[in-house]
């Protein structure tokens, strides 16, 4: 079994003293791409922002072995957890090309860089060509693609990404789904938090299910899929 890249334990978080999450425990290995899912303000998000420790938390948040709880973002984030936010939060009124560099900002080899503007244009060749237009101006399709190269510009170990399909076409969704598994073939490992389950259970190893900020089920896709209660809730069985 690979090794652990990311482990929760016994998580609580909330806001302003109301707590969100509940005692959640949850466990990503390297090279897999793992599903978070469950309904609205079931408490997705908010384990992403306490995983990327911009909202406080208890309990214990594990990166690559490291206690990563009394780090502040910009150490996490430079340890390789990068998360692509829900709503995408680009930079509208920079192009393309200056919001892909805004994720590699802690770079400074030429080189290097130069190979990640190429992975990434490879990946979204629609990018390349939007290159100098403003970021403002990409369908929401476009700028999911531009989040997510921002993203991969920081060359991350774990990608958390929030709500990757929402308000996209199926098309589209069925390209990022493919990016995911292309990212993963070379070594990014996955947290996808998706409310459409069909798409994430698509790409996904294994998943967990979230209600009101508890782990309700968990195990490989293949299995949660099959579930009776699953399928009823999120899969429209
Ligand atoms: P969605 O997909 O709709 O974002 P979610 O599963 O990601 O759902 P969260 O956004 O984590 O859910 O929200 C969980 C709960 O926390 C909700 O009840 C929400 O109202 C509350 N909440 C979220 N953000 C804040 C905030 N900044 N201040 C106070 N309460 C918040």
């Amino acid at each position: 079994m690979n090794e652990t890249v990311l482990s929760i334990r016994k998580l609580t978080a909330g806001y302003g003293g109301a707590p969100v999450l509940f005692d959640v425990d949850l466990e990503v290995r390297a090279g897999e791409i793992v599903a978070l899912v469950g309904s609205n303000g079931a408490g997705k998000t908010t384990l992403l922002r306490a995983v990327s420790r911009v909202l406080r938390a208890e309990g214990g948040i594990a990166f690559n072995g490291e206690d990563i709880l009394p780090l502040p973002p910009e150490k996490v984030f430079s340890r390789g957890l990068v998360q692509v936010p829900e709503g995408r939060q680009l930079f509208g009124a920079m192009t393309v090309e200056e919001n892909l560099r805004m994720g590699a900002f802690r770079r400074t080899d030429k080189r290097t860089l130069k190979e990640s503007f190429e992975h990434v244009y490879g990946l979204f060749p629609i990018l390349e060509e939007r290159r100098r237009g403003l970021a403002g101006n990409l369908s929401g399709g476009e700028q999911q693609m531009c989040a997510m190269g921002r993203a991969l510009m920081a060359e991350p170990k774990l990608l958390l990404i929030d709500e990757m399909s929402l308000g996209l076409a199926p098309v589209i969704v069925d390209q990022l789904l493919d990016v995911l598994t292309d990212i993963r073939s070379r070594g990014v490992t996955v947290l996808l938090v998706e409310q459409d389950v069909f798409a994430a259970f698509s790409v996904a190893d294994r998943g967990y299910v979230m209600e009101t900020g508890r782990i309700t089920r968990e195990g490989p896709v293949s299995e949660l899929g099959d579930d009776p209660a699953v399928r009823e809730a999120y899969l429209g069985a």
